[in-house]
């Protein structure tokens, strides 16, 4: 490490405290938070504290600083966790992954950002057009995200809705050349409910107040967010978003730019801003029962009919089949004989909430999808098969634990365990290989394995999420109630689960509501099973799939290609939202797994946002469940610390008289030899090939110590 991380500033890589206890971790933390170094390794995994506050870390000349550098030449620091990435990318040809965790607030979004503006600040010295263009879409895709992805919460003012992993693909040269995002899970209940004090996603507002009037008209919306039931929830509405850019007037503007920098077209940012607005207006729509008969002879009538006129017009569909969705169902009764089932009040306030929340999650899917498609790499190399190198960044949520709990934390939280799973094998297995490489012996170190606790979620038949599948196929008759008791006869003798009924004294949980889970950590979360086979099951009737895939805009149309089944046609269930998300992380985690991975572990320093504030508690709380002590362990286990002999001459050539300020002793590893002959450390080290392996971080304290004197 430099000199300018002299030791008031803590140690640099917690892999060298002289005891490994959470006093020392939080002591170290503490000291370095304080000094404005927010960045601590843990050997090659980047520990981050959220600094809240605008620190000068960042920008051109501390990207030349760590450009091209080894990691521990400089501060920790993002930056070199970028560069390491990219060096191995570009100079071994590996695929890599930075995987960013860390709860909510915790500064995952930011650091992804800045690890995306390293990047686009090293390539392309030579100013190709083509990669110029990728490199624009890579980082104004992130504001158009944004906009539709996140949403102020009490945690966050910006806090991302979604789970994000982009791939960036590089040719040979070093360059982007292309990238492609997935998306995970976005929290689509928002749209319809906020909770006091949180907002809907970002768009909503950036639409009503940076429009011009001219536009309002023309989409029927009024400017003040309390006109609208799915943006008044909250109570937020004064409260402007606190990011970079501070108000949704300009945000507006800057997401239209970033649209059309990215290679949207003027017709399809108007889709965008007709569906949102149709999304507003639904919201709006009461249903009344009427005594006589009206016009579908159902006694159930929209109370403000001007309403359906706009949600008709802003998405180029009839008005009656408008009318006809919200009210009524077509269902197949007997052989093909299609009949039109009026809907309850109730029900039909369902089905229109239903269909607000999958137009919006259409409209995410579909603006994801248009930023990949005009990422697609052209130029692949031909040299590798047609197959580039490829940086991927994983931004996604943390642990999730409110009060209680539903279906969305139970996947977050699920999610977080899969990716702890990856952690633990990446981690031993990166060491174990690389002991293998330098031909050192080592002794097998034992941790908790929470494969026990993936299990439980996704085993088949018998995990939570296939016996929630089962609930769900089974024609409306089985209750959320009824899916806990099966929990409970399935997993009754099972470490990691309980529920009220199997613990009849423990009275934080909820007779015939609540279960818990107890998580990797040893956070034991309780899930109210309410609502979990609803949401589920995610379900729209095909009517309003059918509405809108004949709407005569191209742009809403092509969100709904499974409208053009006919009801008699969809006899195939869909897969549930539980199965596709599983499917979906087992398919990150095998892809994440083919990488040579980067971990980045955020903290969140307080609940209260504020700069310069380390809470202890909430601290010592997240230490613990992302495992870091144990990550130190492990690190240290078979040994604390190991570096070529060429880094450790750099830093510890001073200390020995054979050594400095330059050794004749034919290698370096034969000076290093010398060196710690000299110290009398020889006993606590293995020679790799390449490497200096040291065992017990005393013996880096002894060095540090000795080097500390002369400097
Ligand atoms: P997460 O994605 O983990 O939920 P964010 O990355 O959105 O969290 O960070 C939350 C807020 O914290 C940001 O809007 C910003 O105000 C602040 N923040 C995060 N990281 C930094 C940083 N490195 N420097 C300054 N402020 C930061
Ligand atoms: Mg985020």
């Amino acid at each position: 490490m430099e000199d300018e991380e002299g030791s008031e500033y803590g140690k640099p890589d917690f892999v060298l405290l002289d005891q490994v206890t959470m006093e020392d971790f939080m002591r170290n933390l503490q000291l370095r938070f304080e000094k404005g170094r927010i960045y601590t390794y843990i050997g090659e995994v980047l520990v981050s504290v959220n600094p809240y506050q605008e620190l000068p870390l960042y920008g051109p000349e501390a990207i030349a600083r760590y450009q091209g550098r080894e990691l521990y030449e400089r501060p920790p620091h993002l930056y070199a966790v970028a560069n390491a990435a990219y060096k191995a990318m570009k100079h071994r040809s590996r695929d890599t992954c930075i995987v960013i965790s860390g709860e909510s607030g915790a500064g995952k979004t930011e650091a992804s950002k800045h690890i995306m503006q390293y990047i686009a600040a090293v390539t392309n010295p030579s100013q190709r057009a083509e990669v110029e263009r990728v490199k624009d879409v890579l980082l104004k895709s992130t504001c158009v995200l944004e906009a539709f992805g996140n949403a102020r919460t009490n945690r966050n003012h910006n806090s991302s809705r979604f789970g994000k992993y982009m791939d960036i693909n590089f040719d040979f040269k070093g360059d982007p050349i292309g990238g492609h995002i997935h998306s995970y899970l976005l929290e689509k209940s928002r749209v319809l409910k906020q909770h006091v004090g949180e907002r809907n996603f970002h768009a909503f507002y950036q639409l009503l107040r940076g429009s011009e009037d001219k536009q309002l008209h023309e989409l029927h919306l009024d400017r003040n967010p309390a006109v609208y039931n799915f943006t008044r929830q909250g109570a937020g509405l004064n409260m402007t978003v606190h990011s970079a850019l501070d108000s949704d007037e300009r945000s507006h503007q800057a997401v239209i730019e970033a649209m059309r920098v990215i290679g949207f077209s003027p017709e399809e940012v108007e889709s965008v801003y007709r569906i949102l607005a149709t999304i507003l207006h639904l919201g709006n729509i009461e249903f009344v029962e009427t005594e006589e008969d009206g016009p579908q002879k159902e006694g159930l009538a929209v109370a403000e009919e001007a309403l359906v006129d706009h949600v008709a017009e802003l998405t180029a569909t009839p008005r009656d089949l408008v009318l006809r969705s919200l009210l009524a169902r077509t269902v197949a009764s007997g052989g093909r004989e299609l009949i039109e089932k009026g809907h309850t009040a109730a029900e039909a306030s369902y089905a229109r909430d239903a269909c607000a929340k999958a137009v919006y999650q259409r409209l995410f899917e579909w603006v994801v999808n248009r930023i990949n498609s005009v990422m697609e790499p052209r130029d692949r190399d031909p040299r590798r098969d047609g197959k580039d190198t490829v940086i991927g960044v994983l931004d996604i949520y943390g642990f999730e634990v409110f009060p209680v709990n539903s279906f969305e934390q139970f996947c977050i939280n699920y999610c977080n365990e899969k990716l702890q799973q990856l952690f633990i094998r990446l981690i031993l297995k990166q060491e174990q290989e690389e002991y293998e490489r330098e031909g050192i012996t080592w002794q097998t170190v034992e941790y908790f394995n929470n494969a026990i606790i993936v299990d439980l979620v996704e085993r088949p038949h018998r995990g939570i999420l296939a016996v929630l599948d089962e609930a769900c196929s089974s024609a409306g008759t089985i209750t959320d109630r009824i899916f806990l008791q099966t929990l409970d006869t399935h997993h009754r003798h099972h470490l990691h689960y309980t529920s009220r009924q199997l613990c009849p004294t423990d009275k934080t949980m909820e007779f015939g509501r609540d279960f818990r889970i107890k998580h990797y950590a040893g956070d034991v979360t309780r899930y109210s099973v309410e609502g979990f086979i609803d949401k589920n099951r995610d379900f729209l009737f095909q009517d309003f799939k059918r509405l809108l895939y004949n709407s005569t805009d191209p742009t809403l149309r092509a969100m709904w290609p499974d409208g053009q089944q006919d009801i008699t046609e969809v006899t195939k269930r869909p897969l549930t939202a539980g199965t596709l998300f599983k499917n979906s992380m087992v398919a990150l985690v095998e892809n994440l797994a083919s990488k040579e991975p980067f971990y980045v572990r955020c903290i969140k320093p307080n609940e209260d946002k504020v700069a310069g504030k380390l809470d202890e508690n909430h601290c010592r709380h997240q230490v613990a469940y992302l495992g870091l002590l144990e990550n130190v362990r492990v690190r240290r286990a078979g040994f604390a610390s190991r570096q070529p002999y060429s880094r450790f001459l750099l830093r510890y050539k001073m200390t020995c008289e054979y050594t400095w300020p330059n050794h004749l002793l034919g290698s370096d590893k034969a000076a290093v030899s010398a060196l710690l002959e000299q110290h009398g450390l020889q006993g606590d080290v293995a020679f790799g090939h390449s490497k200096l392996f040291i065992r017990s971080p005393r013996t880096l304290v002894t060095l540090e110590q000795s080097r500390a004197r002369l400097i």
